[in-house]
């Protein structure tokens, strides 16, 4: 069993309390690895490596070229180590294999998107009404602290990191105490990637003990936050004290449209593909699943029957399409969901954890919930797992009201082949991402984010390195006589 350690300043490093926390392989519920158990001064270490490298040494002196060669090496690391990294992030985290190779395509991706974007940031020179050269620059933000969810780990880390360093930020990052493990070997790349000391710091533990303390910390500049709602708001405040940059991504319950004539059997499978990729751990899922009532029944039905049909199974096993659920406390949510469920609503299909095919894992079925109102707790609550809740709609007007009731914002999509609704829905819903007759494609190149209570800010794209850099306002007078006033 492997005990990792933290990375800090360009080497690993034991935790100051000598304390481990166990990794667990959910399938098995057995502990495969562990993790030190950071607290404050492990924290207050990685800082200060950040905080230096950020306002002295090569890092401060880098250029956009030499950051952007750094960033295609990690691609290209990431890429070279697909079979051991998805290996790893599957076992971890319970996700099928095929769909961790996939995460792990896109975490290289996202690397080389923004080595290629280093040197694309440029200001611009204000037109001012003087005999002057007004500039605005685009600097890095400082330090960034950056906290991530469990449920796609080092495709979350790579989000967050490779834009920062593209702006020349530094950064300390907190993978979620379930699944550190990929971001810890992908530590182990930073040093030959030609990254100097300090500028990418891994620090491990609990969220009280070691998120909390980088959040309040005075010389970190940013925090970059993917998680739930109850802790982004937590952080909000935390981070209110030292007026830090705050971006959130935050959770959803996410609206899937269906009119009656959309194409039936694509709609039956986007529906499922909507909510149960990755065992519903997504925070765009597609768990409110809204039909018009003249196709409501046969849809349910349909719906059912193919559900049944998703194999469920060991993570390493590559016919698998669902795996367990990461740990046992998202079981337990996830089971004390279903419960409520139960007494809200009639269940078309699954509703069980722990199928008898299997003695052992955090596994659930697909669960299929209907004849439920929006207003129930299982169709306003996020419950981060394979439940779907389908709920029926009079015409357009009452599908876009349920739709946007809700108090998050992150994802919605449409299905239907009426262009004209489409667009009037794609305008309509309040939500930071809208897909037509798709649900859950996400590209590197383009905004992702929410409104409402699923956060603030925007990654990937362009947006997505904006939040890590600083505008300066440059003045600078051509006119060399006194200013004349006094
Ligand atoms: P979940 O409840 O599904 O675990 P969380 O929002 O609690 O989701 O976790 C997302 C990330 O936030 C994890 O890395 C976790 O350790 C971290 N975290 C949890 N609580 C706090 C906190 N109070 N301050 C900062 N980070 C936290
Ligand atoms: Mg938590």
């Amino acid at each position: 069993m492997k005990r990792y350690k933290l990375f800090i300043n360009g080497e690993f490093a034991e935790g100051h309390s000598g304390k481990f926390l166990p990794v667990y392989d959910p399938s098995t519920e057995s502990v495969i690895a562990e993790v030190p158990d950071g607290d404050e001064s492990d924290v207050n270490r990685a800082v200060a490596a950040a905080r230096a490298a950020f306002d002295s040494g090569p890092w401060s002196q880098s250029t956009a070229q030499e950051r952007g060669r750094i960033l295609f090496r990690l691609a290209e690391r990431i890429r070279k180590e697909t079979p051991q990294l998805a290996e790893l992030e599957s076992r971890n985290s319970g996700k099928p294999i095929v769909e961790a190779e996939y995460d792990l395509g896109d975490a290289a991706t996202c690397f080389e998107y923004y080595a290629g974007m280093a040197t694309k940031v440029v200001g611009h020179v204000n037109p001012v009404p003087d005999n002057a050269l007004s500039l605005s620059l685009k600097e890095p933000v400082g330090v960034a602290g950056q906290i991530i969810p469990w449920n796609y780990p080092l495709l979350m880390a790579a989000w967050k990191l490779a834009p920062a360093i593209a702006a020349g930020a530094t950064c300390v990052l907190k993978p979620a105490e379930q699944t550190p493990l990929t971001v810890l070997e992908f530590a182990s790349y930073l040093n030959e990637a030609g990254l100097p000391p300090g500028v990418v710091n891994i620090i491990t533990g609990l969220g009280e003990t070691t998120g909390a303390p980088l959040v309040r910390h005075p010389d970190v500049n940013k925090i970059a936050f993917t998680g739930s709602a109850a802790v982004g708001k937590a952080i909000v405040k935390a981070a209110a004290d030292t007026v830090k940059r705050v971006t959130l991504e935050l959770g959803g319950k996410s609206p899937n449209i269906f009119f009656a004539d959309a194409d039936f059997e694509a709609a039956i499978d986007g529906a499922l593909f909507g909510v149960f990729i990755n065992q519903g751990e997504v925070c765009s899922a597609g768990s409110r699943i809204l039909v018009e009532k003249s196709i409501y029944s046969k849809f349910v039905e349909a719906m059912a029957a193919k559900a049944k049909t998703i194999k469920l199974g060991a993570p390493l096993e590559r016919e698998t399409k669902m795996g367990p659920l990461v740990s046992k406390e998202q079981y337990d949510r996830v089971r004390s969901y279903i419960d409520v469920g139960k007494g809200e609503a009639k269940l078309a299909s699954g509703g069980s954890t722990r199928p008898a095919a299997f003695t052992k894992g955090y596994y659930v079925e697909p669960t299929i919930f209907y004849d439920v109102d929006n207003s129930a707790r299982i169709s306003r609550e996020e419950i981060f797992g394979p439940v779907a809740t389908v709920i029926p709609f009079k015409d357009e007007a009452d599908a876009i009201k349920i739709a946007n009731d809700s108090p998050y914002g992150l994802a919605a999509a449409v299905w239907s082949r009426d262009i004209f609704r489409v667009f009037r829905a794609v305008k309509a819903l309040r939500a930071g991402i809208v897909w037509v007759n798709h649900m859950q494609p996400t590209y590197v190149e383009a905004p992702w984010g929410g409104f409402k209570q699923s956060g603030f800010g925007r990654e990937l794209g362009p947006w997505g390195i904006e939040e890590y850099l600083e505008t300066k306002q440059v003045h600078i007078n051509l006119n060399e006589q006194p200013i004349g006033w006094y």
